[in-house]
C-alpha cells in the first residue's frame, strides 16, 4: 500500500513516515522544495518518494502530484502552519490551513478515485478554546467544535492558530457532507505534541514549536526563571500511531479522535531532567520542585482513542527522557 503524507518535513509527519516505513508501506510525501525532499530521501530511503507542492492554499495545488501516483490509496493531510507569531494572521495562518484543507480534498476527489481513506491532522484546538483548556471544570469530548470565530482568529497569533484548525476541520467535514466523495474521512485531534524527533539528525537545528516545550528547558541557565508553560501533552510517536491506525481500522471511519496522554508543567519537566540527567543538575535552575500541582488543568478523556484504536499512551517521563537524550546527542 502507498500512503501520501502532505507536509512531510513536519515533526509529526516524520514520525508518521518512519512508522509507515517500518510497517512496510511506501510513502509519497509532499514538500515545499527539492532540497527538503532530498533531505527526507536521505533520511527515509527507497520506500520514500517526494513531490513538490510549493503553495498549499491554491486550487488544484495537489493535482499534479496526485496524477503521478495512481498507486496511492491513503492520504494523510498534516501540512498546516504551526505558529503563534505570524505577521499577517489571515494570510499566513488562516487561509493556508482552511483553503489548503478544502482544496486538497477537492483534488483527491477529482483526481484520485482510488483513494479510500483520508486522515486529517486536526487538533484539540478545533474542539476547545484557550479558556476551556484552562478551566478545571471543562470535560471536552469529540462531539463539539470550538466556538471561536473567524474574526477572533484575525485578532492575534494564538487565536489565529486556534481558528485555523477549527475552520479547517469544519471545512473538511463540510466537503465530505456536500460532495459525498469516494474516500472516508477521519481526524486525529492531538493536544501539545512532544517527544523526540523521528530522526536524531532532525534534533540538531531548531525543532518545531511544541517539541521545544521540553528542549527549551535544556537550554536554561542556573539563574533563569522557569517558564510558566502548563497544559496537556501527547508523544509524537503516539500521534503517529493514531494516524496509521485511523486508516487501518474500519472503526475509525468518519470519526474525530482526540489524542492526549496527560498533563504537565515546566517544573515537572525540570524535575524529570534533574532526576534522570544528574550531569545537568549544576547548570539548570531548580525552580520550585514542589510546584507540580496540575489540578487547575482540566482532565481530557482519551477513551475513544484507546477503545477505537487501542492506543496505550507513552508517559511524560519517557517523552522527556527521550527528547533530552536526543538533544544531548545532537549537541555533542
Ligand atoms: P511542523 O511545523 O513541524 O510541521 C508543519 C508542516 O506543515 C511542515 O511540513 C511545513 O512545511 C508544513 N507547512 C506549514 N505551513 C505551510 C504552508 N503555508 N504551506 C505548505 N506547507 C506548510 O508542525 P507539526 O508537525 O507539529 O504539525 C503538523 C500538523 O499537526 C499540523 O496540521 C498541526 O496543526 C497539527 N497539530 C500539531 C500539534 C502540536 O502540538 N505540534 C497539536 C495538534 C495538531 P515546511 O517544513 O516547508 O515549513
Amino acid at each position: 500500500t502507498s500512503v501520501f503524507v502532505s507536509g512531510a518535513t513536519g515533526f509529526i509527519a516524520q514520525h508518521i513516515i518512519a512508522l509507515l516505513i517500518s510497517k512496510g508501506y511506501n510513502v509519497v510525501g509532499s514538500v515545499r522544495s527539492a532540497s527538503k525532499g532530498d533531505h527526507l530521501k536521505e533520511l527515509y530511503g527507497s520506500q520514500f518518494k517526494y513531490e513538490i507542492v510549493p503553495v498549499l492554499e491554491s486550487e488544484g495545488a495537489f493535482d499534479e502530484a496526485l496524477k503521478k501516483h495512481p498507486e496511492v490509496t491513503v492520504f494523510l493531510h498534516t501540512a498546516s502552519p504551526v505558529t503563534f507569531t505570524a505577521e499577517d494572521n489571515e494570510k499566513e495562518v488562516l487561509i493556508p490551513a482552511i483553503n489548503g484543507t478544502r482544496f486538497v480534498l477537492d483534488s483527491i476527489n477529482r483526481i484520485s478515485p482510488q483513494i479510500e481513506r483520508v486522515v486529517y491532522t486536526s487538533s484539540i484546538v478545533a474542539i476547545a478554546t484557550p479558556e476551556q483548556l484552562r478551566d478545571p471544570a471543562y470535560e471536552g469530548g469529540e462531539d463539539v467544535f470550538s466556538p471561536i470565530t473567524y474574526e477572533e482568529g484575525k485578532s492575534n497569533g494564538l487565536s489565529a492558530y486556534f481558528a485555523s484548525k477549527t475552520f479547517a476541520e469544519k471545512a473538511a467535514w463540510e466537503f465530505v457532507e456536500t460532495n459525498k466523495p469516494k474516500f472516508t474521512l477521519s481526524t486525529v485531534n492531538p493536544v501539545f505534541v512532544v517527544g523526540p524527533q523521528a530522526k536524531d539528525e532532525e534534533a540538531k537545528g531548531g525543532v518545531n514549536l511544541t517539541a521545544q516545550i521540553i528542549t527549551s528547558l535544556y537550554n536554561l541557565k542556573k539563574d533563569d526563571k522557569v517558564p510558566e508553560t502548563a497544559g496537556h501533552f501527547v508523544d509524537a510517536r503516539d500521534v503517529a500511531r493514531a494516524h496509521v491506525l485511523a486508516f487501518e481500522k474500519d472503526e475509525a471511519k468518519g470519526q474525530r479522535i482526540i489524542t492526549v496522554s496527560g498533563k504537565f508543567n515546566s517544573q515537572l519537566i525540570l524535575n524529570i531532567i534533574r532526576k534522570n540527567f544528574p550531569e545537568l543538575q549544576e547548570r539548570l535552575p531548580i525552580g520550585n520542585p514542589e510546584d507540580i500541582d496540575l489540578s487547575n488543568i482540566p482532565n481530557l478523556k482519551n477513551t475513544k482513542s484507546r477503545e477505537l484504536l487501542g492506543i496505550d499512551y507513552i508517559d511524560f517521563e519517557t517523552s522527556v527522557n527521550d527528547a533530552i537524550e536526543q538533544v544531548i546527542k545532537a549537541n555533542a
